[in-house]
């Protein structure tokens, strides 16, 4: 196949995806070659309308259409409580346990300092600002409960402490060096009602 330039282009294109290895970039690109003209070209035009009106959040840095995003700007939501996650996936992953009521903070990664990211690379200076100025009252550190996660928490809660308010890190029982986004609802829920202080 590497012989038909077009095919071998879409496999390095799907291969670039996560967790889409070679195998699987090939087995992409067949189904998409014999996808009905109409269904090829919606996947084209979501992928293009999603990069085209989405953004982050300037508040929260989740994902919106919006700015501030639905989450930010909902005055039914508990404002002095703050989630604070890696990735705009795990807002919606919190969201969809309907367990919290807070807003969120996105960290746009964790601390790895092996991979050259420390805290001026993820958006922490403006956390501890917004936890001052909208007098949050508690911190959920919900970053993944796997070694740069941790981490990242314990960073946090250091940083957080002279402000003087509650800082919690979800309970245990989640699977640890797991992801957040591979939590079941139930055990998420779980691990928000048993939070504990750090
Ligand atoms: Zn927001």
């Amino acid at each position: 196949m590497a012989t038909i330039p077009a095919f071998a282009d879409l496999v390095t294109c799907l291969q670039g995806l996560p967790g889409v290895g070679p195998k699987s970039a090939r087995r992409l690109a067949f189904h998409v070659l014999d996808m009905s003209p109409a269904r090829a070209e919606s996947l084209v035009f979501a992928i293009q309308r999603a990069r085209e009106r989405t953004r982050r959040c300037s508040t929260c840095h989740a994902l919106t259409e919006s700015d501030p995003c639905g989450l930010c700007s909902d005055t039914s939501r508990d404002q002095h409580l703050l989630a604070v996650v890696e990735e705009p996936a795990d807002v919606e992953v919190l969201e969809r346990t309907r367990e919290f009521r807070g807003h969120y903070h996105v960290l746009g990664g964790a601390l790895a300092p092996l991979k050259g990211i420390g805290p001026d690379d993820l958006h922490v200076a403006d956390l501890l600002e917004r936890v001052a100025r909208e007098k949050v009252a508690e911190v959920v550190l919900a970053t993944n409960p796997n070694v740069e996660g941790e981490a990242t928490a314990l960073y946090l809660a250091r940083r957080l402490r002279p402000l003087n308010i509650r800082v919690t890190r979800l309970a245990l029982g989640l699977p640890v060096g797991a992801a957040l986004e591979f939590a079941d609802d139930v055990t998420l829920s779980r691990s928000l009602q048993g939070r504990r202080e750090v």
